[in-house]
């Protein structure tokens, strides 16, 4: 390995404890406000000196933060200071600061200019008190900041609490665990549980009985589009030693399960149940008690016809320890990508989850509430019953005009919305296959104009106002 150093990686990488010590930035514009904060993230005492400031940098001295000094910068402003920015528009007093600092020895960034600083900024994800810098060595800053979003995605926010955590116990872990797998686990757990946001006893973890092993998260995936998982169900997906998961998670959804991860499907369409719930409830404590990471894969949200809560029932009777991430439940899916916005100041306001799911051959459904005016219906598992849904909501009053669509595949490439009326959707939507949702109201008209998802952009111009152009759907529709 050669120590030589690189002409594009010559910079030294070190992370600078300025605590309480004073710092001078130069120009009070956005640049300055963006650099003069990243300095008091760290406790910097920080000066500004600039003679006019932005309304950022002016309302930071306001309360206190910084102190303002509006005038122009003279060379023996930097004496005293252990850290030096410029930021201003001015080539030549950038020159005079970063000038001024060498001279003094003191570390200086000049906005933009490599050739004029000693140190660079590194794009920071902050989790304190984990940090990660990430540089280009000022070739690309761009890019720079690209990987920090894609590292701000990955590290959880409470990575930060963790860490502090670790360093204050893990004298006392090795004292407790010598067996360093058993320790891997025992930290892997606690892992688990503080992300999570559990309080974490680790005072009481260390002194007490081993606990309950294994942790399960209960994972609400989504209606279907992979994009609409949340950060936390994909972070928990990729740590995963096992996946169950149901038979609306999609394929794409089950492909981002870290990949060494055993998956079990344990189905669950209607009437044709792979795996009866008590089982599957089993199998989770089981594979929990082994100690392994269990993820309980769901479509949509977990507890919104999801049976979650039976699931959790379940742990809870074993003190394994558990979490339950929301997901995108199916209406609300189905509403962004059909365009059919479920409460409407002037339609709706209110929206009602029902579940057409039969039993002993008939919905159970209170249709005196269904059949309210101002108030989208949205039902779940309805295909089977959509007949006969229809057919009722019109006994109880609601207007056979009243519109009505069918949204198969939700959020998926294969969406299909069928729009009709109470009287004529179940004629037009005979072939429809589940998943699939019914929403039923006024809110539907908006479709019209609302509907994005599967279109061609065209730009069209001179495009009247959406307010007008629904008073004369309102027309046309009653
Ligand atoms: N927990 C899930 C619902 C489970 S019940 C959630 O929050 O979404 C199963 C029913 O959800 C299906 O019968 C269907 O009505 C609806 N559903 C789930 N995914 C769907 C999708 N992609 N498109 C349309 N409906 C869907």
């Amino acid at each position: 390995m050669s120590l030589a150093p690189a002409a594009d990686r010559a910079y030294f990488a070190a992370f600078l404890d300025l605590r309480g010590k004073p710092g001078v930035v130069v120009g009070g514009g956005q640049v300055g406000a963006l650099k003069a904060e990243a300095l008091l993230r760290s406790g910097i005492r920080v000066t500004v000196i600039a003679p006019q400031a932005c309304p950022r940098v002016a309302q930071l001295a306001l309360v206190g933060a910084l102190r303002l000094e509006k005038r122009r910068f003279q060379p023996g402003d930097l004496v005293g200071a252990e850290i030096a920015v410029a930021a201003t528009s001015d080539p030549s007093v950038n020159e005079a600061v970063s000038a001024a600092a060498r001279a003094l020895r003191i570390p200086v960034n000049v906005a933009d200019n490599g050739a004029l600083s000693s140190f660079i900024m590194p794009s920071v994800v902050d989790r304190a008190p984990l940090q990660i810098a990430i540089s280009s060595a000022g070739t690309a800053p761009v890019l720079a900041r690209k990987v920090r979003t894609m590292i701000e995605a990955a590290v959880p926010f409470g990575i930060g609490r963790l860490a502090a955590l670790i360093g204050k116990f893990r004298a006392r872990s090795k004292q407790r665990f010598p067996d360093p797998e058993v320790r891997r686990r025992f930290w892997e757990r606690v892992a688990d549980k503080a992300l999570a946001g559990h309080e974490v006893d680790l005072e009481a973890e260390l002194s007490g009985p081993a606990s309950a092993g294994g942790f399960v998260s209960l994972v609400g995936a989504g209606p279907g589009d992979p994009e609409l998982l949340t950060l936390r169900a994909l972070r928990v997906m990729q740590s995963a030693s096992v996946v169950l998961y149901d038979h609306l998670v999609s394929p794409a959804l089950v492909d981002l399960v870290r990949r060494d991860a055993e998956r079990i499907y344990v189905g669950k369409e209607q009437d044709n149940h792979a795996l009866p719930q008590g089982e599957i409830n089993a199998l989770m404590v089981r594979l929990a008690l082994e100690g392994k990471r269990v993820v309980r894969l769901k479509g949509g949200d977990p507890f919104i016809f999801g049976r979650g809560g039976e699931e959790i029932e379940a742990l809870l009777g074993k003190g394994i320890a558990f979490e339950v991430v929301p997901g995108i439940t199916a209406a609300a899916g189905a509403a962004a990508y059909a365009g059919i916005p479920l409460t409407h100041r002037d339609y709706a306001h209110s929206c009602m989850f029902v579940t057409g799911h039969l039993k002993n051959g008939s919905a159970q459904l209170d249709w005196q509430a269904l059949a309210r005016p101002n108030q989208t219906v949205v039902v779940y598992m309805g295909v089977g019953a959509l007949a006969q849904i229809c057919r009722g909501l019109v006994e109880h009053g609601m207007p056979r005009a009243m519109p009505a669509a069918l949204v198969e595949k939700a959020t998926l490439q294969e969406q299909r919305v069928t729009e009709g009326t109470l009287a004529t959707l179940p004629g037009l939507a005979s072939g429809a296959k589940p998943p699939a949702l019914l929403i039923v109201g006024e809110v539907v008209r908006l479709r019209a104009k609302l509907a994005w998802f599967g279109k061609k952009v065209t730009e069209k111009r001179g495009q009247e106002p959406f307010s007008r152009s629904v008073a004369k759907l309102d027309e046309k529709g009653s």
